[in-house]
């Protein structure tokens, strides 16, 4: 292959390179918020893991307030019957020990489901910092990892700049201009390979001659797409 035809093979081969690499590149920021996603919802679930015992402590010590007052009203109007000789207050007066010996029974079940469920929620503590010291681990681990594919990127991209550069500067002066024009709105899709006088940018044929020139290292556009050829096997 004559130097212009591999040279624009080369060109070709490293702007793609680096318009794929500037596009990983960009693509860092959103995979990282996807990470940050996946930590913050870990740290939020541990959060309500022990904001939930902390309220179940909280309830449980509430109920057993509200059962203490009941138990001790219980004990007044059990007291207060025996001094009830009225048909009628009796049967009131029992009517509200019913009632506060139903409101006992509920919260002495509440109290106890609250003492259950705490017991649970304490149990599945080691699991729940497992979990989140995991995730935390898992997002420094990623971190780490994206930093250094970041500074590897960015020396590939460095290296292939370089190269690009070189590779330019060695295109003929009559051919530069026109390489110039194309780059500047196809950018990586300025060029096209030809496989069997086939263009593989828009699939065009060229004539056995334009391919023989071609091969001998003509620089030439695509009559069809525009893109600057070279030839392959
Ligand atoms: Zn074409």
């Amino acid at each position: 292959m004559s130097s212009v035809t591999s040279a624009l093979r080369e060109c070709h081969r490293l702007r793609v390179h680096l318009r794929n690499l500037q596009a990983e590149i960009d693509r860092g920021p959103r995979v990282l918020q996807g990470y940050q996603d996946d930590l913050d919802t870990a740290r939020q679930s541990h959060k309500d893991h022990h904001d939930s015992i902390t309220k179940l402590k909280l309830k449980q010590r509430e109920d057993e307030g509200s059962l203490k007052q009941t138990e001790t009203r219980l004990a007044k109007l059990e007291d207060q019957l025996t001094g009830i000789s009225v048909q009628k207050e009796y049967a009131a007066k029992q009517s509200e020990i019913v009632q506060a010996q139903a409101k006992k029974g509920e919260l002495e079940d509440a109290i106890l489901a609250t003492i259950m469920e705490l017991e649970e929620r304490t149990a599945a503590i080691p699991a729940v910092e497992q979990v989140w010291a995991q995730a935390q681990a898992d997002f420094k681990q990623f971190q780490i990892e994206a930093a250094e594919r970041l500074e590897g990127m960015k020396g590939d991209q460095e290296v292939c700049t370089a190269d690009l550069a070189r590779t330019e500067a060695t295109l003929p002066p009559d051919v530069k201009p026109t390489y110039d024009n194309i780059v500047k709105t196809k950018g990586p899709d300025s060029f096209a390979a030809s496989k069997a006088r086939v263009c593989q940018g828009c699939r065009t044929s060229m004539t056995e001659s334009q391919f023989i020139a071609l091969r001998n290292g003509t620089f030439r556009t695509c009559a069809s797409c525009g893109r600057m050829q070279y030839p392959v096997e």
